[in-house]
């Protein structure tokens, strides 16, 4: 059984029944079996195999970015299968900007409208225009618009309506040529008069700062999302802690009733995980929204630290994590 150790940042040492790698569109078909349980892989940043997988995975390495501009936007084609932040970085050299808050996400560009990617302000919906599919059961080749995609919170109509039914093939990208820099959020709020690079500059050192990097310590990221709770969830919470950090969702007074985003981050600290190992996993240090895989972590050492942290956080506040990413069981996703 091929391992996938090294085709998920967490680096579980699990395999699966057979692992291939596709760089078109007809070979993709030609490897994909509708009677067999598949799993379509990009950079495996998003991707926990939990246990070994019974099926077969297809490791995307669709190649390829064009460009052309008119008076006001830069339009890119971009393979799916292109490394996310080397994109960013060839935007950034080209002087295509808008992708900056964006750096150093790992994973392919495929992946970046199923969850919306997001980070210091910035999600990706915002300069996606078109995303090009292949649906699986019939093989038509699809195009679906920046409406259609059903862009939210890390979520995307791929995590529901069009969830295992589609290989994204491209990803468009529609960047303006008059662009306003994104720089409400936290360190970069201090930068002064900066312009596109410095914000990609320091984007970049903020993450080396406070996020372990996938190739020294196995990591996928934001392990859960940050949840959304009413106005009322949130004063009762505000009446027992001091400063609890939130963010007002829709400010748009049409918008009403008033939702709050909570960092997941601050609850897991407030439940007592920050820092904390069980077995071979740990709420990392200074990010407890990361777990990390200190070597040798098995699927149920992950599936426990999870479900302990789920467990906690809903005795203490009332709220259920959600999980940011995709755990993957012997027959495909699961929940925790
Ligand atoms: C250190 C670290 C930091 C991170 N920081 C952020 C962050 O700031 N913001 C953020 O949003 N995310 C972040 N992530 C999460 C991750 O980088 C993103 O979700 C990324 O888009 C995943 O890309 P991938 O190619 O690795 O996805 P994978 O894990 O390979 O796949 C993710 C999901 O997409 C599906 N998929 C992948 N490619 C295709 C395709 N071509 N067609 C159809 N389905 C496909 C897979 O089946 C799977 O369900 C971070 C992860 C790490 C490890």
């Amino acid at each position: 059984m091929p391992s996938l150790q090294n085709y998920s940042t967490f680096g579980l040492d699990s395999s699966c029944a057979s692992l291939q790698t596709f760089t078109d569109i007809p070979s993709f078909l030609s490897l994909y079996r509708k009677d067999k349980p598949t799993y379509i892989l990009g950079g495996g940043s998003n991707s926990i195999f939990t246990e070994d997988f019974e099926g077969t995975v297809l490791v995307n390495r669709i190649k390829g970015i064009s460009h052309y501009d008119t008076d006001s936007h830069h339009f890119l084609r971009v393979g799916a299968g292109e490394n996310w932040h080397n994109f960013v970085t060839l935007c950034m050299q080209e002087k295509w900007y808008g992708l900056e808050n964006l750096a150093l996400i790992p994973g392919s560009v495929g992946a970046c409208p199923i969850q919306n990617i997001g980070a210091y302000g910035r999600e990706v919906n915002t300069l996606i225009d078109t995303v090009e599919v292949v649906l699986l059961d019939t093989g038509e080749q699809l195009l679906i618009n920046n409406h259609e995609c059903e862009f939210g919170y890390r979520d995307s109509i791929f995590k529901h309506g069009l969830a295992n039914k589609v290989l994204i093939t491209h990803v468009n990208f529609k960047l303006p040529k008059v662009y306003q820099l994104d720089t409400s959020y936290g360190e970069l709020a201090q930068l002064n008069a900066p312009t596109a690079d410095d914000v990609y500059q320091t984007v970049i050192s903020i993450r080396k700062s406070k996020l372990p990097d996938p190739a020294d310590l196995g990591n996928a990221g934001s392990f859960f999302k940050n949840p959304v709770v009413s106005k009322d969830v949130f004063e009762d919470i505000a009446m027992q802690f001091d400063l609890v950090p939130h963010f007002i969702v829709n400010a748009d007074a049409s918008e009403r009733p008033e939702k709050i985003k909570i960092p997941a981050a601050w609850l897991i600290d407030k439940a007592g995980f920050k820092g904390k190992t069980l077995n071979n996993v740990r709420c990392h240090p200074t990010q407890p929204l990361v777990l990390t895989n200190l070597g040798g972590a098995t699927g149920e050492d992950v599936m426990t630290m999870a479900n302990d942290i789920i467990a906690s956080v809903r005795d203490k506040f009332g709220i259920q994590l959600e999980p940011e990413v995709r755990l993957i069981g012997s027959k495909g996703l699961i929940s925790l």
